[in-house]
């Protein structure tokens, strides 16, 4: 298992390796390079044995320049204080980097959510969303699905919402279910960006996507559509993928749906008939392939593990999935790593759309959803291109951040320093 980087040290290190190109004073940098405030609390909750369970929960807001908080509420055992510092950090620049109107938050709960029954993860959901009635908002923070939460989730918080506010506020979350004020396009919105950058950054190194091999680490929502988009759309020939059961692979390709369903089905891609043989998630990550989508969790690819990557291209499906150590390893070898602020920016773009759908209760055509988003990160990436160009940078990481400082600097020193 790769080293345990500290995913807040990693974005204040990614920040810093931008702002060197750009002179910006350190006591300006160091309010961008923290939270403006976290609640951490400890949701008591009766579990359906009668018992009380007592989980621990987390929501940062960390930059309100731009717009509204905004970002993703995640349900794992290893959720801590500093991932969700850093998972929120990383939303603000992710924002500025696509140009929606937000800053950048994040929230989570100490759970691993397969212990619990759908009744208990219910009473626990609304237990957080009451908690945070009083700093969500439409026009304030916005929060939304993450690993291990889903439209349900979204639902009960905005009921919670709701009913507590006595009003219909369907923007106060996005990543709802159709019928509840979601967005068409919203699920596939990650993976679709995913393939967007991919097919960009082929396309700007003058490489062939159809004829590309593919491995994909976490077959989970980003992850399985990025395969399939890029099977179905470019012919791309998806060798790999991996859960946290393992990996297969098959050096003729397996059908991304196939895949897909038969997760659904069994619960993991280990097992499946298409494959020739079972691969670690190690040895996935270090395939002989064109393309690599991480999009499992952060740090699953660190310096050591870096050195024995062999993919052209890295699109970080998963938020962090590089240590900042891998990130020097790869550029030193010329790896292109389209960054997640980048590559998985469509959830948070179609989330973006979603709400402006909400608060003009008027509903858009897939189509539209999906030409949207193209716009904005095919935009964001030639925006990316022309910094990292001008200005010589070493890979495009630092181009993005560049690009997304240069933005939250602008807001902020126009907003002045009060109080
Ligand atoms: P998900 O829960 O749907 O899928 C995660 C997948 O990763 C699962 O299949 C799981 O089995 C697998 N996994 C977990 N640990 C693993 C390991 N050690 N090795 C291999 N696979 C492992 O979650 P998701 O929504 O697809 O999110 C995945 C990543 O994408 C996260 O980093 C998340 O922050 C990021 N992301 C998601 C969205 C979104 O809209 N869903 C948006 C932006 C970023």
């Amino acid at each position: 298992m790769p080293e345990d980087a500290n995913p807040f040290e990693s974005l204040q290190e990614q920040i810093d390796d931008a702002a060197a190109h750009m002179g910006v004073d350190d006591d300006v940098l160091e309010r961008l390079k923290n939270p403006e405030r976290i609640l951490e609390t400890n949701l008591s909750v009766e579990l359906d044995d009668g018992s009380v369970g007592v989980f621990r929960a987390y929501r940062s807001q960390f930059n309100g320049d731009r717009g509204p908080y905004k970002g993703g509420i995640r349900y794992h055992p290893n959720v801590s204080r500093d991932e969700v510092k850093a998972l929120s950090g990383w939303m603000v620049y992710k924002c500025a980097t696509v140009d929606i109107p937000y800053g950048g938050g994040k929230g989570g709960i100490v759970i691993d959510p397969r212990e619990y029954s759908e009744a208990e993860l219910e009473r626990i959901t609304r237990a957080f969303a009451t908690e945070l009635r009083p700093m969500i908002g439409e026009d304030r923070d916005i929060p939304a699905p993450d690993v291990n939460t889903g439209q349900r989730e979204m639902n009960w918080i905005k009921d919670t919402y709701e009913t507590l506010e006595n009003t219909t506020a369907p923007g106060v979350i996005t990543g709802k279910a159709i019928d509840s004020g979601g967005s068409l396009g919203r699920v596939e919105a990650t993976g679709r960006s995913t393939m967007l950058t991919a097919r960009e950054a082929f396309e700007y190194l003058g490489k062939d996507l159809s004829s590309a091999t593919v491995a994909v680490q976490g077959y989970g929502n980003a992850g399985s559509i990025a395969a399939k988009l890029l099977q179905d759309d470019h012919d791309a020939t998806i060798v790999a993928v991996s859960d946290s059961s393992g990996g297969i692979y098959n050096p003729d390709g397996v059908d991304a749906h196939d895949v897909k369903a038969f997760k659904n089905e069994t619960g993991s891609v280990t097992g499946y008939g298409g494959a020739t043989e079972e691969l670690t998630n190690e040895e996935l990550l270090t395939l002989d392939v064109d393309l690599l989508v991480p999009a499992a969790l952060e740090n699953a690819i660190d310096r050591d593990l870096a050195a024995e990557v062999k993919a052209d291209v890295i699109a970080e499906a998963a938020n962090g999935p590089l240590t900042p150590d891998a990130d020097d390893v790869l550029t030193e070898v010329d790896v292109i790593v389209i960054p997640d602020i980048l590559a998985n920016a469509g959830g948070v773009t179609v989330s973006y759309f979603e709400w402006v759908q909400n608060r003009q209760r008027f509903y858009w055509a897939e189509s539209r959803v999906n030409e949207e988003l193209e716009r904005h990160i095919v935009g964001a990436f030639d925006d990316l291109v022309e910094c990292y160009e001008e200005l010589g940078l070493p890979n495009f990481r630092t181009a993005a951040y560049v690009v997304a400082l240069r933005r939250v600097l602008s807001a902020s020193e126009e907003a002045g320093r009060w109080p």
